[in-house]
Formats: C-alpha cells, sequence, structure tokens
C-alpha cells in the first residue's frame, strides 16, 4: 500500500513537472512571439512610412518664404489620392521648431518640441515614434529631414497604428486563452509517459519484495539496458549477496557453536550421571568430578575464544597501534614456547632482520606469533622442526613474517577452509592435543585489523609455511631495515 503510494506520488510529481515545464516554456514562446509579430507589423507599417516619404519629397516644394507647395497634377486622380493620403497626417515645421503646415488628424495627437525637431534636424536620419491621441487610437510617426534650396525643415508623417495593434492583441488573446488547454493536453501526456517511465520501476520494485529475509539467493534479473536501473539492480543484488553470505556465516557460526558446546556438555552430564548411579566411594566421585572440570575448563576455554572472536569481529576490541619491531616480539615468543617445544622434541630456528618496524598493536601481535608458531609446533612430527624468519621484501615497503615446518602438511582441500571457525583438519592418529579451531580464525582478523596479508602453502608430508605480510612502517619514514642485514640464532632443543 505504501510502496504503490510511493510510486504514485512519483508518478504525480513526474507529470507535474513536465506540465509546469511545458506551462513556463509556452509561456515565455508566447510572449517571444507577441515580441517578434509586433516586431514584423512594426518593420512593415515603417516600410510603408518610408515609401510615403518617398512620395512626399517628389510633391512637395517650399519656397525661402516658407510657403509650401503641393505639386501634383488635379487632374490626375491616382496623384490626388496620393497626395490627400500624405497629408491626411502630416506636420512641416522650420529649423526654428515653427510649424508651417499640418494636418488635423495630426493636431490631435500633438506636435513635437522645438526641442526634439531641433534634434531630428540634427541627426539628418529618420526616426519612428508612436503616438496616441485623445481617443486611445496610437499612430505611428516618421520624423526625417527635407532639404530644400539650402534650407532644412522638419517633417512628420503617421499612420494609424491601432489596427496592427489589434492584431496584436488578437494573437495575444487567441494564444494565452488556448494555453490552459494545450498544458492540460501536456499534463494528460506527461502522466502517460511518467506511467511508461515508472513501469521499470514498478516491476523492478516487485522483483526486490520477492528477496526477503528467507529468501536471499534470488537475485533481480538484469535488464540488459545498461541505464541507472540497472545500476541500480546491480547495487541491490550486490548487497543482498554480502547479506547472504553474513546470514549463512551466522547460521553456519550458530550451528558450529551449539555443536562444539554441545559435545563437552553431553560429556560431562554423562560422567556425573554415571557417578551418580555408580561410584561406589568417596574416590569414585572425586575421579568423575575431576574429569568432568576438566571438560568443564575446555567449555569455559571455547566460550572465551568465541566471545573474544565475536568481539574483535564486531570491533569491539579496540587496537592501541604503536610502533613494533616484530623481529624482537618473535624473539620474546619464541622464549616463551621454548618449553612446549622441548616438550615435543621440536628444533625453533629463527632467521630475523635487525629491526623491523611495524604498527601494530602489541597484545595482538603477540597473540598471532603465539597461535602460528605453537600450531607449528603442535602440528609437526617429534624431532621435527619449527622456522621463523622476519624480513623485509624488496621494495622495503613489507615486513614478512614466515613461519615454516617440517610437519605433516596439510591437504588441499582443507586449506581453503583453514582460517574458517572450527575448521579442524581430521585426524588420523588419536591422541593428538585437541584444538578449538578457532586460533586461524582469530589469526585471519588481526592480519587484517593490520593491513596486512597470510599466505598458507603446504605439501602434506613435507611441512607447512605461513606467510604473513604488514607494511612497514620504516618505509613510512626512513629505509631503516636494512634488507640481508640478518642475525641467525638456531636453538634445538631436547629432552634428552
Ligand atoms: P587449533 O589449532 O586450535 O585446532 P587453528 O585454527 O589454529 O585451531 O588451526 C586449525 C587447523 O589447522 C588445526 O586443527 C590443524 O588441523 C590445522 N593446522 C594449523 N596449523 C598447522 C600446521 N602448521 N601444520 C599442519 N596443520 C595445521
Amino acid at each position: 500500500m505504501q510502496r504503490s503510494f510511493i510510486f504514485k506520488g512519483l508518478r504525480f510529481r513526474l507529470a507535474l513537472s513536465y506540465a509546469l515545464f511545458i506551462a513556463v516554456l509556452l509561456t515565455g514562446f508566447g510572449f517571444v512571439l507577441r515580441g517578434v509579430l509586433r516586431g514584423v507589423i512594426a518593420t512593415t507599417v515603417q516600410g510603408l512610412l518610408d515609401e510615403e516619404w518617398a512620395a512626399c519629397k517628389g510633391f512637395l516644394r517650399i519656397n525661402p518664404k516658407g510657403q509650401l507647395q503641393w505639386n501634383y497634377d488635379p487632374g490626375d486622380k491616382e496623384e490626388t489620392a496620393i497626395v490627400e493620403r500624405l497629408r491626411l497626417i502630416y506636420m512641416i515645421a522650420d529649423e526654428k521648431g515653427e510649424v508651417l503646415e499640418s494636418s488635423e488628424m495630426y493636431r490631435e495627437i500633438g506636435f513635437q518640441s522645438p526641442a526634439v525637431i531641433t534634434k531630428v534636424l540634427a541627426d539628418g536620419k529618420p526616426s519612428y515614434t508612436y503616438h496616441p491621441n485623445l481617443r486611445g487610437q496610437v499612430f505611428m510617426v516618421r520624423q526625417g529631414t527635407l532639404s530644400e534650396r539650402g534650407r532644412r525643415y522638419f517633417v512628420a508623417l503617421g499612420r494609424n497604428f491601432t489596427p496592427s495593434e489589434h492584431v496584436i492583441e488578437e494573437f495575444s488573446v487567441d494564444y494565452f486563452t488556448a494555453l490552459p488547454f494545450i498544458i492540460l493536453v501536456a499534463a494528460a501526456i506527461g502522466w502517460l509517459l511518467a506511467r511508461r517511465a515508472m513501469q521499470p520501476v514498478t516491476e523492478v520494485a516487485a522483483q526486490v519484495a520477492k528477496v526477503s529475509g528467507s529468501n536471499l539467493s534470488l537475485r533481480v534479473p538484469l535488464r540488459g539496458s545498461r541505464d541507472e536501473l540497472d545500476h541500480m539492480i546491480a547495487t541491490f543484488n550486490g548487497m543482498v549477496e554480502r547479506l547472504e553470505k553474513s546470514f549463512l556465516q551466522m547460521r553456519q557460526f550458530s550451528t558450529d557453536v551449539s555443536h562444539e558446546l554441545r559435545t563437552p556438555i553431553t560429556v560431562v552430564r554423562g560422567q556425573l550421571e554415571v557417578a551418580l548411579m555408580t561410584a561406589k566411594s568417596e574416590e569414585d566421585l572425586r575421579v568423575a568430578i575431576e574429569a568432568a572440570l576438566v571438560d568443564i575448563d575446555r567449555l569455559s576455554q571455547i566460550v572465551r575464544a568465541l566471545l573474544n572472536l565475536a568481539k574483535a569481529e564486531g570491533g569491539q576490541l579496540p587496537l592501541q597501534m604503536q610502533e613494533l619491531d616484530l623481529a624482537s616480539l618473535v624473539d620474546e615468543v619464541m622464549s616463551e614456547l621454548e618449553i612446549p617445544a622441548l616438550d615435543r622434541q621440536v628444533t625453533l630456528k629463527r632467521v630475523l632482520a635487525r629491526t623491523a618496524l611495524i604498527s601494530g598493536d602489541r597484545i595482538q601481535i603477540e597473540r598471532l606469533l603465539y597461535n602460528l608458531i605453537d600450531n607449528g609446533i603442535k602440528y609437526t612430527r617429534e624431532d621435527g622442526f619449527v622456522e621463523v624468519r622476519v624480513s623485509t621484501d624488496e621494495t622495503a615497503r613489507e615486513i614478512v613474517l614466515e613461519i615454516r615446518d617440517n610437519g605433516e602438511g596439510i591437504a588441499p582441500e582443507h586449506l581453503l577452509h583453514l582460517f574458517d571457525r572450527f575448521y579442524r583438519v581430521p585426524v588420523r592418529e588419536s591422541g593428538r592435543e585437541k584444538g578449538l579451531g578457532l586460533g586461524l580464525s582469530f589469526v585471519a582478523w588481526i592480519v587484517k585489523a593490520h593491513s596486512g596479508e597470510i599466505q598458507v602453502s603446504s605439501e602434506v608430508g613435507a611441512g607447512t609455511t605461513f606467510r604473513v605480510t604488514f607494511p612497514s612502517k620504516a618505509s613510512e619514514t626512513n629505509n631503516l631495515v636494512e634488507y640481508g642485514n640478518q642475525r641467525e640464532t638456531t636453538g634445538r632443543y631436547s629432552n634428552s
């Protein structure tokens, strides 16, 4: 209901804008047309006045005393008509502005002032003016100069402009009366056009409505018109794709979590129930409770790790960035891991650049190192080694951290999922330490949060290498890290 209202509204606004545009355009056009019409008519009347002026020059003679004489043959009807026509609206004055002769109709429209007469005589060029008479008629007057025997006279000839005014008025009335009807028709056309324009939008809206939270796999098909609408559909599809991905992730996550939590809970419950029913001595109960506590420990470990990961991925784990030397951090973490390495008879090797400055959060980078190196120790065979390298790449823009072991390796089909939550490579040999499968997810987040990259390459039976790159802090300021200037320490720890 609301949607259709919006579209109706949009359609209405489109049609209205169209009608308004047409209204403004046609009104403006009307005024321009009126101006053009007036111009054309005025030019025609001016032409007629010019012709009369030429005739006037032929028939009119003025002697030095300022007496006028119209030279024509009164027997010639044509000539008589022309001269009578000329003398209908006219006025002649001398250089001082004194009127020598004028017609009655001219007297009605009023004589020019001596100042105007002097100006016209000084200009020498004809000019055209409009003069109304008392009866509301308008006359166009041509003011010009006539030279006769060395003297100059002011001659004004007039023509009634009122009929022309009527033509212009009639046009205006007709045009502006028709205009509302034209605008109405334009609005109706606009309404129909807007419906056509909105049709694809309405169709797309219907398709979009089908994509709901429970049906995120649907996509709105592109129309193939490569227009704004197609662009919008593509953007929408991209958004739904991202939504679907995070929905699936969420679903997977909750399935994983419940699965991971259910097993230890069931085990604890089983252990306690059996103990309750079968324990004969206090010692039996103690053993059962201790076993249950081990599992509860694991449960709280999972919950804590999960909470941390959720916090991190939810952006609630603020990073305290500072300048860190990755080489010395690796040194520290490896020293802490000496005991577990010793236990598993794993050799720890380190090949470290003198300094490798990065910008990072100390706790998180230590966590990353701990996870990766500990995994190396955990998943390599006894008597194997874990080698950690810290160097700068050739461009000195990145710090490269490599953790290589010669352990069991990871099959290609598992490599893809290695950074997924709870993902553990299925184990063949039993009795191996059971991890949570969350460590690498956290590592992936830490790398991302530090604008780095992580890659893993592995060969089953030969070993695994994790390669992490971080932007170098030194490259921002100066290239402090000297490539190839490495210190190398190799230690072998064994129980024997
Ligand atoms: P966890 O080690 O707690 O199981 P991780 O997320 O750290 O969880 O690792 C996920 C899985 O990846 C491990 O269970 C293991 O199978 C595999 N893995 C990680 N590092 C190595 C490695 N260096 N060599 C072989 N397998 C590894």
